[in-house]
């Protein structure tokens, strides 16, 4: 078992693990107790590791899937077998319950299986001529060195959807995790060495700022593809300063997931759904509700069945099996849940279950009622564990106003009427739809995840997410 204490003041770079003289500390969001002191890249790092990414990409990139695939079964087995220290990981550095870090950590394997699969699966075609004389073909290459980056709320799972893609595809991967959360990349850093994973194939630079490693690699042209998940302020920075050299870029972005609850809707089940969606990982979760639009026939009943739901939520240490809300990530994330609750009680809302900071970073799962449009909560992602209600009084107004905002990426709906799951399903602009399903992307790295509209640019899982790190050369022969 590896102890965080021997990977967390070192950088993973070119197959060895720095010692830096600069650290930053990591803090359990639980006690704010100190959980380690990590290495702190800068741009000479940056350098560094990219060099070795580009030599590294010589050989990777000449690999047969099949031989990359062999290492990547192996890291996605290590995987497996440290689920519990890897679990524990991400619940001190960001305070999910651990039986949610076990579940990503599982999730995290699947995903590095199935793209270990897809490594072996890359095949051009065959492509037809106007000439006889004339032969030709489409064959995928790998994109190049690629830059990834990835937020604190999903560390483990946001790493695999990329490098697994990447990896498979023949490219050489640096990771800057992000500052919250780099001991778990860390630990995937250790495991991949230790699966055999080849030098300068996976690196891995933590740093408390961000900028100074991503000048360095931005501006360079050899990186050849970013692909980023976290804000949408931060993706719109970075997909300008993809311009100057025209990376390839993929972006996973912001959320404001509307759930909408039908009048034919089982009401209990609804009310569970809409919890599975909204209260894991506290709400911080890209996917998650942030707006329940419920049937005006059914407000009350509605209201009472999710506040019964509710209440069955155990808030406490993340560490403890039977905990199922952990602290928030830090305070700025607590301040605007409660600047959220403030504002729309302040405009009207009424609290019908929780609604109460209770100390250190904790938030009570949260239900508000008689919710309005000109309510921030409405109209910015929350990040936390408030489910705000809102009532339609019919299916027109519903898709209206669940379309109703920049964000695209997961949208919810619980009806039993076929028809209706279809048509509103269809209309929603959203890339991800679940009808009756609160966890549609879970232990899914075989489907598209991604978003419309401000949520992000290209796909990640499935063959769609690895498309994403190839090119197509066309070559075209004249026969003697
Ligand atoms: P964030 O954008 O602040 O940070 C995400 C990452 O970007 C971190 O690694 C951070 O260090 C880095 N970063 C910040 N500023 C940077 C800069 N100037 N240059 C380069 N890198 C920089 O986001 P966050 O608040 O940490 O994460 C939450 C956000 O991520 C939410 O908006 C959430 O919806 C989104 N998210 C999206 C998905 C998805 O798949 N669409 C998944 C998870 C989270």
């Amino acid at each position: 078992m590896t102890m965080i204490s021997q990977i967390s003041n070192r950088a993973y770079i070119d197959g060895t693990w720095h010692k830096l003289e600069n650290s930053f500390e990591v803090r359990n969001p639980f006690d704010q107790s100190l959980v380690a002191n990590v290495a702190d890249c800068g741009a000479q790092e940056a350098k560094i590791a990219l060099e070795a990414a580009v030599e590294a990409f010589k050989y990777w990139k000449n690999k047969t899937g099949f031989e990359r695939a062999a290492v990547m079964h192996r890291w996605a087995q290590l995987i497996l077998d440290h689920q519990e220290e890897l679990g524990r990981t991400m619940t001190l550095e960001m305070g999910k319950p651990i039986v949610e870090g076990r579940g990503e950590a599982v999730y995290t394997s699947t995903a590095i299986t199935w793209y270990a699969e897809a490594a072996t699966r890359i095949a051009g075609e065959f492509v037809p001529s106007r000439f006889p004389n004339k032969r030709a073909f489409s064959r995928p290459e790998a994109v190049g060195v690629v830059y990834g980056i990835t937020p604190w709320n999903f560390p483990a799972a946001m790493l695999a959807r990329k490098v697994g893609p990447a990896l498979a595809a023949g490219c050489t991967f640096i990771l800057k995790p992000a500052e919250q959360t780099p001991l778990t990349a860390l630990y995937l850093a250790e495991l991949w060495e230790q699966a055999g994973g080849l030098k300068g194939v996976f690196q891995v630079l933590p740093c408390q700022d961000p900028v100074q490693v991503s000048k360095v690699l931005m501006d360079d042209p050899r990186v050849r593809k970013i692909t980023f998940t976290g804000s949408t302020e931060v993706g719109r920075l970075l997909y300008g300063q993809s311009a100057k050299t025209l990376k390839r870029i993929s972006l996973e972005l912001g959320g404001h997931a509307p759930f909408i609850v039908f009048d034919d809707a089982d009401v209990e089940l609804a009310a569970a759904t809409v919890a599975g969606s909204k209260y894991r990982n506290a709400g911080q979760q890209c996917v998650a509700t942030n707006r329940v639009y419920v049937s005006e026939k059914l407000k009350t009943e509605f209201e009472n069945a999710l506040a019964k739901a509710t209440s069955s939520i155990k808030m406490g240490n993340p560490l403890e099996l039977d905990t199922n809300l952990g602290p928030l990530v830090d305070a700025a994330t607590l301040a605007k849940v409660k600047d959220h609750v403030a504002d729309a009680v302040s405009k009207g809302a009424r609290v019908v279950s929780g609604g109460h900071a209770t100390g250190g970073l904790f938030f009570e799962a949260t239900v508000l009622s008689d919710v309005k449009p000109g309510m921030k909560i409405l109209e910015e992602e929350t990040f936390g564990p408030v489910a705000p209600i809102v009532t339609f009084h019919s299916e027109e107004e519903a898709i209206q106003a669940a379309n109703n905002t920049e964000y695209g990426l997961a949208a919810y709906i619980w009806t039993k009427d076929l028809g209706r799951a279809w048509r509103v399903a269809e209309a929603l602009e959203y890339g991800i739809v679940g009808v009756n399903d609160a966890v549609p992307s879970a232990m899914a790295p075989q489907a598209p995840f991604g978003g419309m509209k401000n949520s992000g640019v290209g796909r990640e899982g499935g063959m769609w997410g690895l498309d994403a790190f190839l090119e197509v050369k066309y070559i075209s022969m004249v026969l003697p």
